[in-house]
């Protein structure tokens, strides 16, 4: 087992004033999370929806949990309301499926919009420019159960760090100018982005949520 508190203590003394860090434990067992807990750390990342529940149940209620995974739309209803923040809305099928299920359970839910930019083609994600269209045609006005808090997205999976580098840039760079067409979304302001592997140079092109999980809990074995 890795040392999880020391990895939690060593990466979070890295992150600058203003960077969050989101520990993704998925796949990881509970007792790895509450040795995370214990050492303070109360953000979690997960991507699957019965795992996610399945650990709600057996953590502490002052966690804050992410679902950062591809959401089906079949799913949404069980987790609105039990989520600080679904990162990974990925499609306007999804926001609108949140928003009405928000507005159901009476609940305001805070997201991200999952922006794809990296040469994948697996991944899920809004283009820049969709997501620019979403905000600058005033569309996104309709969804009023859903806090935008601001983007998400991954860098190409490479070794390339120039393509790494102007993958980060294209992420923050949409942000700011989704902000600039919207001076009314005060919370937009989330840029979640870099993982294990990248998170100092997502940091570097402006992110200001990381999401780190082999760094904490070690390798997820597969
Ligand atoms: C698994 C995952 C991470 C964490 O990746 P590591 O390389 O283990 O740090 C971050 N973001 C998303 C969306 C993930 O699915």
């Amino acid at each position: 087992m890795p040392c999880i508190a020391e990895n939690i203590r060593r990466i979070s003394a890295t992150l600058p004033e203003g960077v969050a860090l989101c520990a993704v434990s998925k796949f990881h067992p509970i007792e790895a999370l509450k040795q995370a807990y214990e050492a303070g750390q109360r953000v979690f990342g997960e991507s699957r929806v019965q795992e996610l529940l399945a650990k709600i149940s057996q953590m502490p209620n002052d966690v804050r949990w992410h679902f950062i995974g591809h959401l089906q739309t079949n799913k949404v209803k069980q987790i609105i309301g039990r989520t600080a923040m679904i990162e990974s809305v990925d499609s306007e099928r999804l926001l609108r499926l949140i928003n009405s299920e928000s507005e159901r359970a009476g609940v305001t839910t805070n997201i991200l919009m999952q922006l794809h930019v990296a040469a994948e083609e697996t991944k899920f994600g809004f283009s820049p420019e969709e997501l620019v269209e979403l905000f600058r045609s005033r569309k996104y006005q309709e969804f009023r159960f859903v806090k935008f808090c601001g983007v998400m997205g991954m860098a190409t999976n490479t070794d390339n760090q120039e393509r790494i580098f102007a993958d980060f840039r294209t992420i923050s760079d949409t942000l700011r100018v989704i902000k600039k067409i919207t001076p009314d979304l005060d919370d937009f302001n989330t840029i979640s982005m870099g993982m294990s592997d990248d998170y100092p140079l997502a940091i570097d092109c402006g992110s200001t949520m990381v999401r780190v999980g082999t760094g904490i809990f070690g390798s997820r074995g597969y």
